[in-house]
């Protein structure tokens, strides 16, 4: 048994929930301390890729979470009309009788991680944030919203690209940028043809992807390239939308830009990206996630690198009977590969803002990337 008997976890997203039951698995009694409501969880869908995947089912997560989203394989790429250019099989890199990747809402993979944490043991404080941490040589002492102090071994800052908590003991010069672009989500249908990740490209550049997130669902995006953060007033939003669907005549995104409507699940995200040097810890205070790297999605992976720093955070405690050993072969482990995506992510975005944007150059660092993540974590 490792040095950290009990642990506490700021941040109840995928990295928190998901190392929460790592931790338990390994004997590690562990509090997850989450500011948002239960009930708060919204968010279009997440694509988890096979690393992510072959990581969930080391820790026995995977069934569950294929249950709850559509796993595919197909890589295609349409015209605006939908009429195939290109289709190829994604490699099953994790088992070659289970999907490729994976498409779900995150609401339902949240919930299936906080089943699987809560099941494992862990106790989860919702709408609780820290106030204040001291750590000594023997532990580190959480005040808490609620009122509340309790004592741990370690503190795991999983609190997402903004951490406060990274802010606290690292310092405030570590803090997100713009990378100047950003995305269009927009929940619809699902039609048999939208069978995987399916990109729509017109002669002038301009392109849609649907990713499947379940039988039913799945959702479309658009990404924009902008020098500063985009700001739609919100009763223009479907107008904005609808336009720049007009130009795709594939019958699905007809049917797509015909529902867009207030009812419907519409969202616009910047990219706000950093990439945390190492060591990710000081003292008990460790980081994961996207407190730790917060990617462009060009690699669909921020999720997926969250999985696995949760997975490899919790062998290295795990194996090693020193908390500063185990923390410094997390770091090595996890900072070398995270970053070699970060880059690779950040680069096709790069390219993606020229007015000339060199698709063959994209598509080989993609393929690039995809052959990087299938290397063993
Ligand atoms: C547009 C877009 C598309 C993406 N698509 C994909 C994709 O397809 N596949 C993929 O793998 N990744 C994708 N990502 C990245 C992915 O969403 C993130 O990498 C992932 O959510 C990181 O998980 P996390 O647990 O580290 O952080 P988060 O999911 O951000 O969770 C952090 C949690 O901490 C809580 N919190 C924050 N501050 C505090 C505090 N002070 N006290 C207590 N709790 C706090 C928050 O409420 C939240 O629940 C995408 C990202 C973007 C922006």
């Amino acid at each position: 048994m490792g040095a950290v008997k009990k642990a506490f976890v700021v941040g109840g997203g995928i990295g928190g929930l998901t190392v929460a039951h790592a931790l338990q698995r390994i004997g590690v009694s562990t509090r997850v301390i989450e500011m948002g409501d239960r009930h708060d969880r919204i968010g279009t869908g997440i694509t988890l890729l096979g690393n992510a995947l072959r990581a969930l089912a080391e820790l026995g997560l995977v069934d569950a979470c294929l249950e709850g989203g559509h796993g595919w394989d197909i890589v295609s790429v349409r015209d605006g009309a939908g009429t195939v250019l290109s289709e190829q099989s994604s490699p099953r890199i994790w088992d070659p009788n289970r999907p490729a990747a994976l498409g779900i809402m995150r609401p339902r993979l949240g919930q299936v991680l906080e089943d699987f944490a809560t099941k494992s043991g862990a106790k989860i404080d919702f709408n609780t944030t820290v106030t204040q941490i001291d750590q000594d040589d023997d532990g580190v002492t959480v005040h808490l919203s609620n009122g509340e102090t309790d004592r741990a071994d370690l503190l795991i800052a999983a609190d997402g690209a903004y951490s406060k908590i990274r802010q606290k003991i690292f310092g405030e010069e570590f803090k997100p940028h713009y990378a100047g672009q950003g995305v269009w989500r927009y929940t619809v249908s699902r039609t048999q043809s939208m069978n995987g990740f399916v990109l729509y490209r017109l002669p002038t550049g301009r392109m849609v992807g649907s990713l499947p997130l379940s039988k039913e669902l799945c959702y479309l995006f658009f990404l924009e390239s902008t020098d500063e953060k985009l700001r739609v007033p919100q009763d223009q939003v479907c107008d904005y939308l609808r336009n720049l669907l007009t130009p795709f005549t594939a019958p699905e995104l007809v049917a797509a830009a015909e529902m867009v409507g207030v009812d419907k699940h519409i969202s616009y995200r910047p990219f706000d990206v950093l990439m945390m040097p190492a060591p990710w810890h000081c003292g008990r205070v460790v980081l994961l996630g996207d407190a730790a790297h917060s990617l462009t999605p060009q690699m669909t992976s921020g999720g997926g690198m969250a999985i696995e720093d949760a997975l490899v955070l919790s062998q290295e405690l795990d194996r090693n009977d020193g908390l500063e050993t185990a923390l410094v072969s997390y770091c090595r482990r996890r900072e070398e590969r995270a970053r070699r995506v970060y880059d690779i992510a950040y680069a096709i975005c790069r390219e993606e803002r020229k007015p000339e944007h060199g698709r063959d150059y994209s598509m080989g660092l993609l393929r690039e990337g995809y052959a990087f993540l299938a290397a063993p974590v």
